[in-house]
């Protein structure tokens, strides 16, 4: 039988409750459990796809091609958990199911409210995950804080679960913040016994508390905490600041939360197998041997979470090549403001990630130029590769102002275009070319010495393609297309001879990078900003 573990949270928002999850899950895998996690998402919208990044922060595409939250990218960097579709619970996804199952008649004679219709679907969806599979536990992250408004059927959905599942089967862990206050030097347990408080309400008493703070907590507080909100001693849990997010997973198990878990579920165990993690990622992390600088050229530079998985994946490059990737964050309007010198003199390598619509466009094409004619290592991503494309139009084929027709409906040079499939298409929600594609590796080029396969699966999400009327004269001009969707003769990766390292990818190679398992793009990519730097 399936166990279950809640995750809620407290206090405040952005406690990491994502990395905890994903930390508990490889911790518990360490000790030789299948699990997979899942994520509730108290927002109304079907899935993030139509959100924009600044409300958001990057939209992750999982491997069936849906548009997930990036706690989901948590999730598979850190475990080996089969992450679909149904790994992404919303609000917007269960009231569409619900409202179609009321008008196909399916709750006849009754009024369809939260409770019971809501939350049932809730539970079903939860359930859903582990139904058919012989997974030992499921993790289910509850998106927000508690006390909002939103995310009501979902905890009232995971009480109703946790009563039905009885002791020993599903436990609460409940993740808060115990503030440092610098002039009382002391930390405080307040917010922690008031969050609390807020679950009992709702008739959720948590099993374990996960405690965020800047200082180590002592036996006296914890023993505190303990008391006032009614769980054992050994189940108030410390969660530290760490250097790095790989981290967590090594300070719980530090704190013995895995032994708890399986205490409190009664899950048999073996013993911990965390070396490789703590030899091979941590341990390289904070001892690398060199370090290189990356330029990403983007337009949601000044969130942190926009670009999350592409930061990740050039960690993951900086670990396998035992260096350290210094990130410097660019946003291409202001290389359209003041040029590309004062910017990208310093830099070992540029990335232009993925993105949507004209704004910033020609300060990265800009950046583009100076990384092809200065031989910098380039690596460019969806639309990355796409402004690739565009740039070696221009400057290398003479086809002047050429562009992509999301940039410019009409133009002379439409090198990225709509296939006929996409232009019929009017709604926007999950309609792009989304998740994974085959995808044939051409020897001899960059792309399979870094593969050293000749066929890939990479995840798509766009909606715009190379326009093949022009692949001739590219290929005359010296583009090496690489990477081909050969059932529709699509270009998904495109690459550069005469060039230290210059590759452009049609899909997101970002999202099936790992700590121990770096992407190979994002490998070679770093090697070769290594090997410029030296
Ligand atoms: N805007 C481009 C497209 O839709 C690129 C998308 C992306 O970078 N993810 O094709």
């Amino acid at each position: 039988m399936t166990k279950y573990i809640f995750i809620t949270g407290g206090v405040v928002s952005s406690l990491g409750k994502g990395i905890a999850s994903a930390s508990i899950g490889k911790l518990l895998e360490s000790r030789g459990l299948k699990i997979s996690l899942v994520k509730c998402d108290p927002y109304i919208n079907v899935d993030p796809g139509t959100m924009n990044p600044y409300q958001h922060g990057e939209v992750y595409v999982t491997e069936d091609g849906a548009e997930t939250d990036l706690d989901l990218g948590h999730y598979e960097r850190f475990t080996n958990a089969v992450i679909l579709k149904d790994n992404n619970i919303t609000t917007g996804k269960i009231y569409d199911s619900v409202i179609r199952k009321e008008r196909q008649g399916e709750y006849l004679g009754n009024t369809v409210q939260v409770i019971p219709h809501i939350t049932d679907e809730i539970k079903q969806s939860i359930r859903n995950v582990a139904a058919g599979t012989n997974l030992d536990v499921v993790i289910i992250e509850i998106g927000g804080t508690v006390g909002d408004i939103e995310s009501l059927p979902f905890l009232e959905a995971i009480r109703q679960l946790k009563q039905e599942l009885g002791r020993g089967n599903a436990i609460d862990i409940h993740l808060t913040l115990v503030p440092y206050i610098k002039s009382a030097d002391e930390v405080k347990t307040k917010p922690t016994q008031h969050s609390v408080g807020k679950l009992r309400e709702i008739g959720i008493q948590p099993d374990i508390l996960l405690c965020r703070s800047e200082k180590p907590l002592g036996i006296d507080v914890r023993s505190k905490i303990a008391l006032f909100c009614n769980v054992e001693v050994d189940a108030v849990i410390q969660a530290l600041d760490v250097t790095t997010i790989y981290e967590v997973p090594l300070m719980f198990k530090a704190e013995k939360l895995d032994d708890l878990v399986l205490r409190l579920l009664n899950l048999n165990y073996k013993a911990h197998d965390l070396k490789y993690w703590e030899s091979d990622v941590v341990k390289r992390i904070k001892n690398p041997q060199t370090s290189v600088k990356i330029a990403v050229v983007g337009k949601y530079i000044a969130l942190q979470d926009a670009y999350k998985s592409i930061y990740e994946a050039l960690a993951h490059g900086g670990i396998a090549n035992n260096a350290r990737v210094e990130i410097k964050k660019i946003d291409s309007e202001d290389i359209m403001r003041q040029g590309v010198h004062a910017y990208l003199n310093d830099v070992d390598g540029i990335l232009v990630p993925g993105g949507f619509g004209l704004r910033g466009i020609e300060g990265k094409i800009q950046a583009i130029h100076f990384a092809r004619v200065n031989k910098i290592p380039y690596f460019g991503i969806c639309l990355g590769m796409q402004t690739a494309v565009i740039e070696f139009a221009r400057n290398a084929c003479g086809l002047e102002n050429a562009n992509s027709t999301e940039f410019k409906k009409k133009t002379r040079y439409p090198v990225i275009s709509l296939l006929e499939e996409q232009q019929k298409i009017k709604d926007k929600g999950g309609t792009m070319r989304l998740g994974a594609y085959k995808c044939a590796v051409k020897k001899g080029t960059f792309a399979y010495s870094a593969y050293k396969k000749t066929q890939v699966f990479e995840r798509h999400r766009h909606r715009y393609e190379f326009n093949n009327k022009f692949r001739n004269i590219f290929k005359k001009k010296g583009m090496v297309f690489s990477g081909i969707f050969t059932p529709k003769n699509l270009a998904e990766i495109v690459e550069l001879r005469n060039h230290p390292w210059f590759v452009a990818v049609q899909f997101h190679p970002e999202f099936k990078s790992k700590p121990d398992s770096a992407h190979p793009l994002f490998r070679e990519f770093v090697r070769a900003a290594v090997k410029s730097n030296k």
